[in-house]
């Protein structure tokens, strides 16, 4: 399972998410606290951030302490809306960047933490960049989304859909559009840090009190009104 992290508030740099906790998703990486399948996130990293609307990304197939531009590039990022993902790739699954969370669409960033069976997903989506199973699950819910339907019915919809033709899939996703993020817990810890603004990851960043998990097989949603988790049924 791969680690991610999001943040909806005031103007951040990704290194919040990365570097700059003392468990961020560098540390995380390669000592995870809580992750429950895979031992370390080797496989690839990715960052995404907003420059106005439009979202950017990074995204390497070499581990994230290798990349020796990460902590310029993490601290120079900066937005209110962030998306940060270490992956381990499942077995049989591509390493390419076009395999490397954030995925992207119009304003959207999405994650994938979990496995899925690619026959699964595939009757979703008509095409993905690649054959890696997040990439498939992203493009169905892209695809849902570009047909204007709205984030809490979309998930929801896609990760039923999955999980009743794989009923053992891992599909913790996060997504963002710049203005709100979303994400599903669905067979892996999720957890949110309410502050100045929402923080969601995999797993706590850090030691501060505050941290609260995410009930399993939930949807939250996240806007500058406001947080809510209702259960997917
Ligand atoms: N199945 C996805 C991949 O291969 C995500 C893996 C994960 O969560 N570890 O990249």
């Amino acid at each position: 399972m791969c680690r991610h992290a999001a943040w909806l508030g005031p103007e951040r740099p990704v290194a919040s998410l990365v570097t700059d906790p003392e468990h961020g998703l560098l540390r995380q990486s390669y000592a995870p606290r809580l992750q429950r399948y895979g031992k370390v996130n080797a496989d690839g990293f990715g960052f995404g951030w907003y420059d106005g609307p439009r979202p950017v990304r990074y995204r390497r197939t070499v581990p994230i302490w290798a990349d020796a531009n990460v902590p310029d590039l993490a601290a120079a990022a900066r937005s209110s809306c962030l998306i940060a993902a270490v992956r381990s790739a499942t077995a049989g699954m591509p390493i390419e960047e076009t395999a490397t969370a954030p995925f992207a669409d119009g304003p959207w960033l999405l994650s994938h933490n979990g496995r899925v069976r690619r026959e699964a997903v595939r009757p979703l989506a008509s095409d993905a960049e690649s054959m890696c199973d997040s990439a498939w699950l992203a493009a169905a819910v892209f695809a849902r989304l570009r047909a204007g339907l709205p984030v809490a019915g979309v998930l929801p919809a896609v990760v039923r859909a999955a999980a009743e033709h794989d009923p053992r899939a891992r599909l913790n996703l996060l997504l963002t559009g710049g203005s709100h993020l979303a994400a599903v817990a669905w067979g892996d810890t999720l957890f949110t840090h309410l502050g100045e603004g929402v923080l969601v990851a995999s797993e706590p960043l850090d030691d501060r009190p505050g941290w609260r998990a995410v009930p399993d097989r939930s949807l939250l949603l996240a806007s500058p009104d406001g947080v809510s988790v209702t259960p997917i049924d």
